[in-house]
């Protein structure tokens, strides 16, 4: 894309930190990520995307209280009762090239065969890593969850 500072042709520059916006209730956490491509050269914003965020970890929860309580593997656990924060989250732009593409035979060999540069798809996405309290009574379970998605990088909100 084209730098609307220098006009010209600018390379993505992806360290930037995607922005995170989450929240927990009953052991799910839900939310938003967005990531924003600039450009190398003068750091103006080219490309965004924003990633619904979804981490269901009511079962690894229901597992983890369970186990902290000595309850057996099917005894109900009422996630209600428990108080849910996040203790920790942070996350990560990912970004790959689809560098071939692969085809299988009729007798069930797979041919892999390379794409000319210029025709590669490139995508962008988000990882986030979660790690998620709960807590009742001056007990505490914690249980981890991530998430993961990707956008091809023409099928980005372009900012310029
Ligand atoms: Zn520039």
């Amino acid at each position: 894309m084209i730098c609307p500072s220098c006009n010209k042709f600018a390379a993505y520059d992806t360290s930037a930190e995607p922005e995170l916006d989450l929240s927990i209730e009953d052991g799910e956490v839900t939310g938003t990520a967005r990531i924003v491509l600039t450009s190398e050269c003068c750091g103006d914003e080219l490309k965004e995307s924003t990633f619904d965020v979804e981490i269901d970890l009511t079962r690894e929860f229901e597992e983890a209280i369970r186990a902290k309580l000595g309850l057996a593997d099917d005894a109900q656990v009422d996630l209600d009762a428990w108080e849910f924060g996040i203790s920790q989250e942070s996350a990560e732009l990912t970004e790959r090239m689809e560098a071939e593409k692969t085809r299988t035979k009729k007798d069930g060999t797979v041919v892999r065969k390379p794409i000319p540069f210029r025709y590669q798809r490139r995508y962008f996405g988000v990882h986030v890593d979660v790690t998620v309290t709960a807590s009742k009574d001056g007990l505490e379970a914690e249980v981890e969850g991530s998430y993961e998605d990707e956008v091809q990088a023409s099928g980005m909100d372009e900012l310029t």
